[in-house]
C-alpha cells in the first residue's frame, strides 16, 4: 500500500458494486473511487449521484471510467457479472461468469499489477479461484468475499437468538460461500464461554443442537430469500466489503472468513475457500488451522469436492 488514502476501483457499478461505493465513501478509507462497468451510462450516473452527496461524507475523488481507470490501483473489487434469479443457485452462474472473468481478469492486470484483487461475483470461490490462475498474482493478493457475509448473518441471527451484542460472538461459517457452506459450532463462542452452555446458563435452560441447526438453516438460505423478494442483496455484502477493505487498508489483522488458496489443509489442496484468515496491508497473510470435530472436517472435505468438481469443468 503506497498512500494511507488508497484508489480503489469497483468493477461492475450494479446492485452490489454501487452499494459498496456508496458505503466505502461514507467510510472515507478511500481516496479515489473509480467504477467501471460495460454499462457506461450506468457508471456515470452511480459517480454522478455519489458525487452530489460528498459533501455530507468525506473527500474522495468519485469518477467513471474504462479499465485505464485501473491504473495505480491500490485494491480491486470485482463485482461484474450475472447475478442468481430466483431459485438459482450460485454454482448456476459458473459459465457465464468464468467466460466474462477470462476478459476482464487481464485487463485489470494490464494497468495494475500491484493491486489487490477482491473478487465478489458469484460463484466467489470458483471466480476467485480463476481470477488467481488468470491473473498470475501470488495467492496473498488475490481473495473472495467468502463467507464473510454468512458469518455477519450467522453472528446477526445469534445475537438475536441469544440476546447479546453480536461483537461478543465469535462464530463462523466456512467452506463454499454457497450450499456446502458449514458453522463451525466446536469453536464458537460467547463472551468467552462455549456456545451451547451460554445458552442453557442465560438463555433457555434446554438448548438441543438442532436450535443450532435451524439458525444456520435460515443463514444458509437467506440468500435466496432475500433474492425472492427484492431480486439482489446489496446493503450486507456492501459492508462486508467496507470491513474487509478496511483490514488490508489499515493493516488491521483481522480474522475474517475470506475465501483464500488453501494448502494441505485436512488433505484439501489447491483450491480457493473459506477459512478464518488475518486480514491485513498483505492482502490474505495467513489462514488459521481451525482445530475442527469429525464432522465439521468431512463437511469441509464435501463442500471442497463440490468446489473442486466445478473447476475441473473449466479450462484453465
Ligand atoms: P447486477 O446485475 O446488479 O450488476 C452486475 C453489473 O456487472 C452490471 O451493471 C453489468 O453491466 C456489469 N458487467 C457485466 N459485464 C461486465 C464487464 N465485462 N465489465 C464491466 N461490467 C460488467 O448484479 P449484482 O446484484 O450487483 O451482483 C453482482 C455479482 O455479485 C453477482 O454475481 C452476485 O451473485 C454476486 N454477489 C456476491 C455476493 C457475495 O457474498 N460474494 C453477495 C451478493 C452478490
Amino acid at each position: 500500500m503506497k498512500t494511507l488514502k488508497p484508489k480503489i476501483v469497483i468493477i461492475g457499478a450494479g446492485n452490489v458494486g454501487s452499494t459498496f461505493a456508496f458505503s466505502l465513501m461514507i467510510s472515507g478509507l478511500a481516496r479515489e473511487i473509480v467504477l467501471v462497468d460495460k454499462n457506461e451510462l450506468l457508471a456515470k450516473g452511480e459517480s454522478m449521484d455519489l458525487n452530489h452527496g460528498l459533501s455530507f461524507a468525506h473527500p474522495t475523488k468519485i469518477y467513471a471510467a474504462g479499465f485505464e481507470g485501473c491504473k495505480d490501483a491500490d485494491i480491486v473489487v470485482i463485482t461484474a457479472g450475472a447475478k442468481q434469479k430466483p431459485g438459482e443457485s450460485r454454482i448456476d452462474l459458473v459459465q457465464k461468469n468464468v467466460a466474462l472473468f477470462r476478459d476482464i481478469v487481464p485487463a485489470i492486470i494490464k494497468y495494475s499489477g500491484n493491486a489487490i484483487l477482491l473478487v465478489v461475483t458469484n460463484p466467489v470461490d470458483i471466480l476467485t479461484y480463476v481470477t488467481l490462475k488468470i491473473s498470475g498474482l501470488p495467492s496473498n493478493r488475490v481473495l473472495g468475499s467468502g463467507t464473510v457475509l454468512d458469518t455477519a448473518r450467522l453472528r446477526y441471527m445469534l445475537s438475536e437468538y441469544y440476546k447479546v451484542d453480536p461483537n461478543n460472538i465469535h462464530a463462523y461459517i466456512i467452506g463454499e460461500h454457497g450450499d456446502t457452506e458449514l458453522p463451525v459450532w466446536s469453536n464458537a463462542t460467547i463472551g468467552g464461554i462455549e456456545i451451547v452452555k451460554y445458552c442453557s446458563g442465560y438463555v433457555h435452560p434446554h438448548i438441543s443442537k438442532d436450535e443450532l441447526s435451524v439458525i444456520f438453516e435460515k443463514v444458509k438460505n437467506a440468500a435466496y430469500q432475500i433474492i425472492e423478494a427484492k431480486g439482489a442483496t446489496n446493503y450486507s455484502i456492501g459492508l462486508s466489503l467496507v470491513k474487509i477493505t478496511r483490514a488490508i487498508i489499515r493493516n488491521e489483522n483481522s480474522i475474517l472468513p475470506v475465501s483464500t488458496l488453501i494448502t494441505d489443509y485436512y488433505g484439501i489442496n489447491d483450491i480457493c475457500i473459506s477459512i478464518p484468515s488475518r486480514i491485513n496491508s498483505n492482502g490474505v497473510d495467513l489462514y488459521l488451522k481451525l482445530d475442527l470435530s469429525e464432522q465439521e472436517q468431512k463437511l469441509l472435505k464435501y463442500s471442497a469436492s463440490t468446489l473442486k468438481k466445478v473447476i475441473k469443468t473449466i479450462d484453465l
